[in-house]
């Protein structure tokens, strides 16, 4: 069991770590990272890198407008800038919308927990042990879900963020939240902790 409580600690943190160690290694937005290779039609990856592209490309005819305004071309007027500015806002916002509907590709076990990807995002999924009470298999089990489903029927959705930060806020009545949750693994003798604790 001393396994097992040490694994478990700490499953927030852990995830706050993933997603540090995530962010530190993530390009800014306007540093998008193209892979190598083009993803396969269809593929969440694939809308990802065209994502990717259509902002690459409206920031560069925002850039390319407001040069032609610094070196004095009065052929460009404020609308032209403003629309290449709400277009590059636009391919923001569905690069946003493609990161938040990524869908969850396993990684590998370790121990007792798992490691996903989704999205930009690393995180750490709890695995459901026979060894734990009923009541703490369940609310793992819906945490399980939350992450794979990317909403919970308290109401949460899985937000994940360009930068590779991964946050679902539960209902603090909800099994999967840390206040439910954590005593439960608590009063099993699983030592948690905090996200940030
Ligand atoms: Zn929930």
């Amino acid at each position: 069991m001393s396994t097992t409580t040490r694994k478990w600690s700490g499953l927030g943190a852990a995830i706050q770590r993933a997603d540090d160690a995530k962010a530190h290694d993530t390009a800014p937005a306007t540093q998008v990272r193209q892979p190598a290779i083009v993803p396969a039609d269809g593929t969440p990856e694939r809308v990802l890198f065209d994502a990717d592209a259509e902002i690459t490309e409206a920031d560069a005819r925002l850039t390319a407008l407001e040069e032609r305004v610094r070196d004095g071309d009065d052929q460009v007027q404020p609308d032209d800038i403003e629309k290449a500015r709400g277009l590059r806002r636009w391919a923001q916002l569905r690069r946003e919308a493609a990161v938040r509907a990524a869908h969850p590709v396993f990684v590998r076990r370790d121990g007792d927990m798992e490691i996903w990807q989704k999205g930009p995002a690393t995180v750490l999924v709890p695995v459901v042990l026979n060894s734990y009470p009923p009541e703490l298999r369940e609310a793992v089990q819906i945490r399980r879900v939350a992450v794979f489903e990317g909403c919970c029927p308290c109401g949460a959705e899985v937000r994940v963020t360009e930068a590779g930060h991964y946050s679902i806020g539960h209902m603090v009545t909800c099994p999967g939240s840390d206040e439910v949750l954590v005593p439960l693994a608590t009063a099993a003798g699983v030592v948690t902790q905090r996200r940030n604790g």
